[in-house]
């Protein structure tokens, strides 16, 4: 399957929104209150500029090199851009006003230099902390019990702002054990709101990818992240 074109683009998002929606209603929420992030790594610049005339609230990228080509050529059009890749620390200072948000914080040694970065530039930071909910050894993210650490130290840090969590779970066939684990990382996240620290606002839970969106709104995300679905599949023999 080769990339849609915009028609094709306009009629996928469309299709996903309604499907947002009617999983936000069946769980008793407001589908306001889910955001469709569009994961675009590996599509051009072009495409990207295109699909921001869609029904998307923001982008998400998970190469730096492509957060700054896309920024920097405009293609997001004005909409929000957010990273939400494995982030290397001698590459936070692109990262900082690129991305409103970073969703994928991992480890204390990230978040010490995010810390460090945005005071210098004179910024808060807005982020997600990233749980490794699925255990797996190919994930970034942290594990259930490693989340409390992270979240202790990101909420001493004075230009950091935790506004909620990120989970990418296990690719799973089975329905009720995907959403076991999406149930529980709408645990943490409400677990976490409870610690009431000044600087985290738990209120953004980043879950759902093309193949589960619908079950992570029901169990509580208010932010999936979509690619193959809005454009098609990747081509990784060209980049
Ligand atoms: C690629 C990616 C997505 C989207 O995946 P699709 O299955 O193409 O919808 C979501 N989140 C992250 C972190 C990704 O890297």
């Amino acid at each position: 399957m080769a990339e849609k074109n915009l028609e094709e683009m306009r009629e996928a998002v469309e299709a996903i929104r309604e499907k947002m929606a009617a999983a936000a209603r069946a769980a008793g929420r407001d589908p306001a209150g889910v955001q469709l992030c569009a994961a675009c790594k590996t599509r051009t610049a072009d495409t990207v500029a295109a699909s921001a005339a869609l029904a998307i609230d923001v982008f998400g990228e998970n190469h730096v090199q492509e957060l700054c080509a896309n920024y920097d050529a405009g293609a997001y059009c004005g909409k929000p851009s957010h990273f939400i890749g494995h982030l290397q620390t001698n590459k936070i200072k692109k990262v900082l006003g690129r991305a409103s948000l970073i969703q994928s914080v991992d480890s204390e040694h990230l978040l010490a230099a995010i810390e460090k970065e945005a005071a210098k530039t004179g910024i808060v930071q807005d982020v997600l902390l990233e749980v490794n909910i699925g255990g797996e050894e190919s994930k970034s993210g942290v594990s259930p019990e490693q989340l409390w650490p992270l979240l202790d130290a990101a909420a001493a840090e004075e230009h950091i702002r935790v506004k909620g969590l990120m989970a990418i779970p296990p690719v799973n066939d089975d329905d009720a054990q995907n959403r076991r684990y999406l149930a529980q990382v709408y645990k943490l996240f409400v677990q976490a709101g409870e610690r009431g620290y000044q600087n985290v606002k738990m209120e953004t839970l980043s879950m759902g990818m093309s193949g589960d969106f619908e079950n992570a709104i029901r169990e509580g995300a208010t932010l999936v992240r979509i690619g193959t679905a809005i454009y098609g599949e990747r081509d990784y023999s060209k980049k």
